[in-house]
């Protein structure tokens, strides 16, 4: 997240909360911070070694059966044990869908920048992507935590103008948003990377992924997150 303009998390500049918006409707439609009724948590260590599933009320499409590595193993078996998703869904930053194609995830970077702690999780969510109206779909904690914070079928505001390799832009309709807390003089913690390691895998078993890209790569003119990042250490 550097510069804002649309639709996207911003976090160097939060004076732009009327931008980000864009001409996205609001969506604060009943989804409370505590979670719709249709999320579960997820636990794959406890499901006798079965893929993860999360119950929504919205179809995905079949699993990937593509060249990925992990695609002829079930994602039980490709997961660390302690991989889990903790729900922590907001009320904002997202317009409801239900049936959207996801193939497209977009890793980024942020951090608290109005508070002391620069890895304040409540201080990210709340004082930044709240007043902006924006969110990802996920953000991973410095030590690792997976939070959910809005549902994969929603469209999270993360992206911002921007433009997949294959032409398609309005990136936030057809993509799922991970932020990575870091800021921009560190680099993900071997506990963040495992956790997004993990949670590729898992995204990759439902839905039928073909760009695992950063922010950067879809807004190079504007972004430059995620910061610091080694793509080989989520291969
Ligand atoms: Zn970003």
């Amino acid at each position: 997240m550097s510069h804002s303009t649309k639709n996207e998390i911003n976090l160097k500049d939060s004076n732009q909360a009327a931008e980000e918006k864009d001409s996205q409707p609001a969506a604060n439609d009943g989804t409370g911070e505590n979670g719709s009724t249709s999320e579960m948590t997820i636990e794959p260590s406890s499901k006798a070694g079965k893929p993860a599933e999360v119950a929504t009320n919205a179809s995905v499409e079949a699993p990937a059966s593509q060249s990925s590595s992990t695609s002829s193993v079930s994602a039980a078996d490709t997961m660390p044990s302690k991989f889990k998703i903790n729900d922590r869904l907001v009320s904002w930053g997202f317009t409801k869908s239900s049936g959207r194609s996801i193939d497209t995830i977009i890793i980024h970077s942020s951090y608290n920048a109005v508070g002391s702690d620069v890895h304040d999780l409540d201080d990210i969510i709340n004082k930044e992507y709240k007043p902006n109206g924006v969110s990802p779909h996920y953000i991973i904690s410095r030590d690792g935590k997976i939070y959910r914070l809005v549902a994969d079928q929603n469209i999270a505001y993360h992206a911002g103008v921007s433009k997949v390799p294959d032409g398609r832009k309005n990136v936030n309709d057809f993509s799922i948003g991970i932020e990575i807390v870091e800021t921009q003089s560190e680099s993900p913690s071997s506990a963040q990377y495992s956790s997004l390691k993990s949670l590729i895998s898992y995204l990759k078993d439902k839905y039928k992924i073909k760009y695992v890209l950063g922010h950067s790569d879809i807004a190079p003119d504007r972004k430059d997150d995620p910061w610091n990042f080694s793509w080989s250490k989520i291969k």
